[in-house]
């Protein structure tokens, strides 16, 4: 059977680690496509940002791993699905056919189509290293989105800055307060933090108006500008859309709780890229993405033996840390919050494991 994979992700990787234990699987040919030699993890972006982690330690060889596991790797962006012959087209004009295919393709950002002139270029994730070491030091640095990743980007920069003698003027605006989906308490010590910091915050507001010099928000404040980071949280890839592929109304693949899509129990998908029909709020994180890897795999080997495929449960809560500049980082776990030291030696412990597991 050709299964092939469609992105280097998180859930992806995980399947090569399995694939890579697994000595039964030789008769099958398993191919691994993604754009870039190089899965960059977003879990180390706002310590590479600020210039603790190098380039090598934030990113894994996906060519490497593939070949290690016995996978073809392939270095090309899927630009097409057809469900009904079961190919699929890529950026140089190349058709690949499957029995089985997984997409983990990650999503893109959210912006507004007027802005596009003014936007840095961070996903696919493969951009960031080199957009964002040049975006550090920029004269009017300005980060759009108060979640996980905007306060952190923002808080990075602003550390990177600090160290490197560059003026401490990195601008947050965010349309909630900072931290939405966490609890007040969260939101405010991180705020507290990022002003201390040196970073302003500007809260319940959202950016309306962007030309090459500054840009204004709703409420009429205006700021000068070096272009902008746009993190306001995650949008769907074009093709599933595009090659009508079953999708949620935002365009993301909609697959069942076994990652299948419904009715073409050929084809899986998670990370980013999907939207699970039985839980259609699921953030869209890592975590998630890591935790659908280990279902995925084992059902895609369960199609291939004809076998009943299980079903993708989510934990209800999760830690997440999120690194504050300086070593610092502030853990969460339902509505319990802390701040400190301590939590970014946790935090890095984590991300340093998962690097060394796919290395
Ligand atoms: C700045 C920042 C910091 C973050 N920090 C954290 C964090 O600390 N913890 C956390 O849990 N989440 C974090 N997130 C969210 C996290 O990055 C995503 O939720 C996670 O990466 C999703 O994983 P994924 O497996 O869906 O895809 P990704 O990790 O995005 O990987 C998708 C891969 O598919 C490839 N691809 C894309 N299009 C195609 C195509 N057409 N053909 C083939 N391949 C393709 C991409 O190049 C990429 O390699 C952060 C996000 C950002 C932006």
């Amino acid at each position: 059977m050709n299964i092939v994979l469609v992105g280097g992700g998180h859930a992806h990787l995980k399947c090569l680690t399995h694939i890579k234990k697994d000595t039964n699987l030789s008769n099958h040919t398993i191919m691994l496509i993604s754009p870039d030699r190089y899965q960059y993890y977003s879990g180390m972006f706002s310590g590479f940002t600020e210039g603790i982690y190098s380039l090598d330690e934030i990113r894994i060889d996906l060519k490497k791993l593939s070949e290690e596991a016995g996978v073809v790797f392939v270095e090309e962006k899927v630009t097409g699905v057809s469900s009904a012959s079961k190919t699929l087209t890529t950026a140089n004009g190349d058709n690949i056919s499957f029995d089985i295919v997984s997409f983990d393709i990650g999503s893109f950002m959210d912006a507004p189509k007027d802005f596009e002139k003014w936007l840095v270029p961070l996903k696919p994730n493969h951009l960031f290293p080199e957009t964002i070491e040049a975006y550090r030091k920029q004269d009017y640095p300005v980060v759009i989105g108060g979640g996980a990743s905007g306060a952190e980007i923002a808080l990075a920069i602003s550390a990177w800055r600090k160290k490197n003698g560059y003026p401490m003027n990195v601008l947050l605006i965010t349309s909630s307060k900072l931290l939405p989906s966490s609890s007040k308490k969260a939101g405010a010590v991180l705020k507290r933090i990022a002003l201390q910091k040196g970073v302003r915050v500007i809260e319940d507001d959202r950016l309306e108006e962007l030309n090459d010099t500054h840009c204004k928000t709703e409420k009429g404040e205006s700021f000068p500008h070096s272009n902008v980071l746009w993190l306001t949280g995650p949008k769907s890839s074009p093709i599933f859309r595009s090659s009508a592929l079953l999708h949620d109304g935002d365009g993301f693949l909609l697959v069942k709780d076994s990652l299948q899509v419904p009715g073409f129990p050929f084809m899986f998908g998670a990370g980013d890229c999907i939207s699970l029909k039985e839980y259609p709020h699921l953030p869209k994180n890592g975590v998630y993405a890591v935790k659908q890897g280990d279902v995925l795999i084992k059902n895609i080997f369960r199609v291939v033996q004809e076998e009943d495929c299980h079903s993708f449960i989510p934990q209800q809560n999760y830690l997440s840390l999120i690194s504050s500049g300086n070593n610092e980082a502030l853990l969460q776990y339902g509505n319990f919050s802390t701040h400190g030291k301590f939590y970014w030696k946790i935090k890095n412990m984590i991300d340093k494991r998962f690097i060394k597991r796919h290395k």
